[in-house]
């Protein structure tokens, strides 16, 4: 029933704060799937009976190590470096590395078991994992990022693999930082394992459209949820947080769908340019110059610029798409948020909405889109990176980006069935969780008590 269903899912969650004191976010992360789980074992007593849950939030794997590198004046630096391996249940640990002053236990574990779920949900082989540091990137030389990123690799090398665990980029980590992770593992391990990374660059085993991927996603989902209400993107007005490679791939194909992005932004404040913003000038600040966004408007003096973060949820706008980071969206925002009329919110970040602030936008009927669902587009084409790998071949952008938007259409179709299925038409949060859930439980249903 639910009522054994619902002591059940509290018993193991407090079991889970104990063991984990302090660890806010994984806290956070823990109770929103708990929470949607609950119908699933009043229908399913088997995976109660199977102790899943106890198993599944205790994360198979968690390593811990010194990251110690020489600055540009000389002096040693240690940093902290982190993997969770979370889950291999459905194929090996997969998830990207952050780094970020912010990156603690707390941080990599809601990230890698939220990756889980939505790795499952994408309906490739692919299993949950995340890794990080608290190094800060901002305003160290290339040189300094190199020897950071190449002592950091030469600990996490021992412990992943092409079929073991695939590291990715994430907040922190791009292009550049992937290239001196890959180089760093090839020369330990003396040979070219292609797919022990993923977010390569096109020259040495990358997939065309990944750069794009989870941008171009976030927006897919979208267009899916509103195609549902017979709309669409085209003359809409959006507003997109963070200014990294989630925002600006969301904002290209938002703009190629005919919407008219009109603000962004980064750690320190936001631009709003209410003609739209243009990208190019994003593009180059951010992905070549490696500047603020309070530059643009040196060079679009039409365009204004406003200290701090939560301000732009106070714009106006049909569509929010939270890119930056988690928890960016409170309860405060989400109310100016549906004040203004919003209609859809597509989550690129990883939880950026508070648990609060979720059910603010549940509860005013506007369409939300969670993470795990939204922002999948990334790590799927990871996993069609992995593939294209194991192949030795390449496939076209084209082809890449087609077996994305497929990708997209297929989580937003599975996470509606489920939420119907499990008693909550038209939730998204609900069905996304359940139907992640539901494939990797079923998994571990068959392997014995692992
Ligand atoms: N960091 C991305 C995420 O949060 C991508 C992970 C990957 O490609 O493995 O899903």
């Amino acid at each position: 029933s639910m009522k054994v269903a619902q002591e059940y899912v509290n018993e193991v969650y407090e079991t889970i704060q104990t063991r984990n004191p302090g660890e806010q976010e994984f806290h956070q992360a823990v109770k929103e799937i708990f929470d949607s789980l609950v119908p699933v074992f009043a229908k399913h007593p088997k995976y109660m009976n199977n102790g899943i849950l106890e198993r599944i939030s205790e994360p198979e794997r968690i390593i811990t190590f010194r990251v110690p590198w020489v600055d540009d004046f000389g002096k040693v630096r240690v940093n902290r470096g982190f993997r969770v391996q979370f889950s291999s249940a459905i194929g090996p640990y997969k998830g990207g590395i952050r780094f970020h002053p912010s990156v603690n236990a707390s941080i990599i574990k809601f990230l890698g078991f939220e990756q889980i779920f939505k790795n499952a949900l994408t309906g490739q082989p692919i299993g949950g994992g995340k890794g990080g540091s608290d190094f800060d990137p901002k305003g160290k030389s290339d040189g300094e990022v190199m020897r950071f990123t190449q002592s950091f690799m030469t600990e996490l090398c021992k412990y992943i693999g092409p079929d073991t665990d695939v590291p990715a980029g994430d907040i922190g980590v791009g292009a550049r930082e992937i290239g001196y992770m890959f180089g760093q593992y090839k020369r330990i391990r003396g040979g070219f394992e292609a797919g022990v990374l993923t977010g390569k660059g096109l020259g040495y085993g990358g997939s065309l459209a990944r750069t794009e991927a989870t941008g171009y996603g976030v927006v897919y989902f979208v267009e899916e949820m509103l195609k549902d209400q017979g709309a669409s993107m085209k003359g809409r007005t959006v507003v997109v947080s963070g200014s990294g490679n989630v925002s600006i791939y969301a904002m290209e194909k938002a703009m190629q769908l005919g919407a008219s992005v009109v603000a962004c932004s980064d750690s320190n404040g936001y631009i709003y340019d209410k003609n739209g913003i243009n990208l190019e000038t994003v593009k180059r600040l951010k992905e070549v110059e490696r500047k603020r966004i309070s530059d643009y408007v040196k060079e679009h003096p039409q365009a204004e610029y406003r200290e701090g973060c939560s301000g732009i949820w106070e714009i106006p706008c049909d569509v929010a798409l939270p890119c930056a980071t988690q928890n960016e969206i409170d309860a405060n925002s989400a109310r100016i948020l549906v004040k203004n009329g919003v209609r859809a919110i597509g989550e690129g970040a990883n939880m950026p909405s508070t648990l609060e602030a979720i059910e603010v936008f549940l509860q005013s009927g506007v369409l939300f889109g969670p993470a795990k669902a939204a922002n999948a587009g990334g790590v799927s084409v990871s996993a069609l990176e992995m593939a294209q790998n194991s192949m030795r071949l390449a496939w076209t952008f084209e082809e890449v980006d087609a077996k994305l938007h497929e990708i997209m259409i297929n989580i937003y179709r599975t996470s509606m069935k489920a939420a119907a299925e499990y008693g909550h038409p038209g939730n998204l949060v609900v069905g996304a969780n359940i139907a992640g859930f539901i494939k990797v439980a079923d998994a571990m249903m068959v392997q014995g008590l692992v």
